[in-house]
């Protein structure tokens, strides 16, 4: 089967080594593109995907949050689920800078 986005490849059956967050999932068969290395799972896969990010605690931790503003610094809500994931407490020190567009704050 051609490859649906770079359409220059071809589908190969071969496993891929799934992560979520940083997080190792485990390994799951996958059609992988022998050009662009693009890989595609079918329903059932992507559902066991899915129970393993649930099983690690991880499924959903990725949330939308209000950018509000507090004196002249602006704040960003950390949600509960990811404050408990990273064990996060209020009064915890942090190293914030950015990456490549995204917004990082490391717990230090
Ligand atoms: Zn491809």
């Amino acid at each position: 089967m051609r490859c649906p986005v770079c359409e220059k490849g071809t589908l190969k059956k071969g496993n891929i080594e799934e992560t979520m967050f940083g997080v190792y999932l485990g390994k799951f068969p996958a059609e992988i593109c022998n050009k662009c290395n693009e890989s595609f799972t079918d329903q059932k896969t992507t559902g066991a995907i899915q129970e393993a990010a649930k099983k690690k605690g991880i499924w959903n931790l990725g949330k939308k949050t209000k950018i509000t503003k507090t004196g002249n610094s602006l704040a960003v809500r950390i949600p509960k689920e990811i404050a408990n994931f990273l064990k996060l407490e209020e009064g915890n020190e942090a190293y914030i800078h950015p990456d490549k567009g995204k917004l990082i704050v490391e717990s230090i």
